[in-house]
């Protein structure tokens, strides 16, 4: 086991971690030696959030030196793995045998377990987050005992979106597929009158995973969209022109002068090289960067996005871009697509941490009427009164937390004031 002392931050370094320790044990006995002996622990991904989420008052401790162990069960219908390992190696290990995923986020260099607990999402209409294709998940608990929940079980709904405060996730198993490929298409300038009348969720049912870019200008500037190739095809014909926009040949620019993204050509491959943004060898995103994300209702979103747009002239001088992504609807007591169709809109902000601070209230006050739930990793100035609000199901939440936690040895900090209502 290694531990660091220095004060470490965030992958963004938007967040210093308050917690005294980082402990990283390298297999699950170890884990559960720490988990039964501290008193107050919170666990650890791969720092990808951007705000205080992992957090917490003792010590931090990763689950990422944990060996993968990956296992392909006998039906090939699902995979067990460590949830320390990033979405990028899983679905390496998964093209290798054949399999697939439904989905991926836009990094492939996230923790399993810790996109998990905050219900990280790629795009779809008809695809529910990342945390839909969970089958099980095995948590280290208060005491230091292992204990699986599986689908089906009474509290798996409350448990697969945890924000990490029903214990520390040693083991994730996931639903597969056989593997499938995908080809990511570019194209450039949607108006925004299109969005009018269904248009959002139709240009969101465009592909099997579809991202519309703007930076509020005069229109959606690019949409990448990943369309699936039918088993047996070699290719599928995409149109010249969708919802006025045409198709480009390759990826432009934006964000990153860096060829760090997927390929955008057209080219057919396989669907882990395509799902994602960004390429796992290379360094993700912009890096210097602060992101918030609200997810409303998909058939409200046209209307939502409107909202944001009459803030143009103030979001602009702060922001990267804004993405919008589809998420199908789940039942999962946390979730931020819980009951609705959701239009995620998310912004990549310049690292302007006062400014995008000030920005945060004004972007909430005109998606008031939408009821927008904030990403949990992600930065937001709603109050817990207001999360509270939109998540019919938190009192219950709160109740398993009580009883796998009675102690609170995994709240504190975001968990306590954001979610459990403990002050
Ligand atoms: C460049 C970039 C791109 C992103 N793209 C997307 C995207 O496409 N879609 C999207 O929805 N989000 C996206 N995010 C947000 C990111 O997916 C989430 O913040 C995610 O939770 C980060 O996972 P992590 O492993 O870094 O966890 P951390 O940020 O380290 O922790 C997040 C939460 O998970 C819990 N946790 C972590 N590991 C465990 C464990 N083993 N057991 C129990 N709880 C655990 C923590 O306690 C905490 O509550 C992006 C972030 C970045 C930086």
């Amino acid at each position: 086991m290694t531990f660091t002392a220095e004060r470490e931050q965030n992958w963004a370094g938007t967040y210093v971690y308050g917690a005294s320790r980082i402990l990283n044990p390298t297999s699950i006995a170890e884990l559960q030696e720490i988990v039964a002996r501290e008193p107050k622990i919170r666990a650890l991904g791969t720092r990808h959030s951007f705000n205080e989420v992992a957090d917490g008052p003792g010590v931090l401790v990763t689950t990422t030196g944990i060996p993968t162990d990956l296992v392909i069960a006998d039906d090939r219908k699902s995979v067990t793995f460590g949830g320390g390992t990033r979405y990028g190696e899983v679905a390496l290990a998964l093209e290798e045998a054949g399999l697939a995923l439904h989905n991926m986020g836009s990094l492939p260099h996230i923790s399993v377990a810790g996109a998990t607990a905050t219900g990280t999402h790629g795009s779809g209409a008809r695809n529910g987050s990342l945390a839909t294709a969970v089958r099980a998940l095995e948590f280290v608990g208060a005491d230091g005992s292992l204990r699986t929940v599986r689908r089906g079980d009474p509290e798996f709904d409350g448990s697969v979106i945890h924000l990490g405060a029903l214990g520390v996730v040693t083991r994730v198993t996931l639903d597969v597929e056989p593997s499938y490929r995908v080809r990511q298409d570019v194209y450039l300038g949607v108006p925004w009158s299109e969005l009018a009348g269904g248009g959002i969720r139709a240009l969101m049912e465009l592909g099997y995973s579809t991202s519309a870019f703007t930076t509020y200008a005069d229109d959606i500037t690019q949409v990448w969209v990943k369309s699936r190739v039918p088993e047996g095809q070699a290719d599928i014909e995409v149109p010249d022109e969708v919802f006025g926009a045409k198709h480009h040949p390759d990826r432009v620019a934006f964000v990153s002068e860096d060829d760090n993204t997927t390929p955008m050509d057209g080219s057919v491959g396989s669907w882990a090289t395509r799902l994602p943004h960004f390429r796992l060898d290379r360094t993700p995103s912009n890096g210097d960067e602060i992101q918030a994300e609200y997810f409303v209702a998909l058939d409200e979103g046209a209307e939502a996005v409107a909202a944001v747009r009459t803030l143009a002239d103030r979001i602009q001088p702060h922001l990267l871009v804004t993405e919008l992504r589809a998420i199908r609807a789940d039942d999962y007591w946390l979730s931020e697509t819980q009951g609705r169709d959701s239009l995620a809109i998310h912004f990549t902000f310049n690292k302007h941490p006062a400014e995008v601070a000030a920005l945060l209230p004004q972007i909430e006050g005109v998606l008031a009427p939408f009821t927008p739930r904030p990403h949990w990793g992600k930065v937001s100035s709603l109050s817990p009164a207001e999360v509270e609000s939109r998540y019919p199901r938190l009192a219950e939440f709160r109740a398993l937390a009580e009883q796998h936690d009675p102690e609170h040895k995994f709240g504190g900090g975001f968990v306590d004031s954001r979610v459990l209502g403990r002050a």
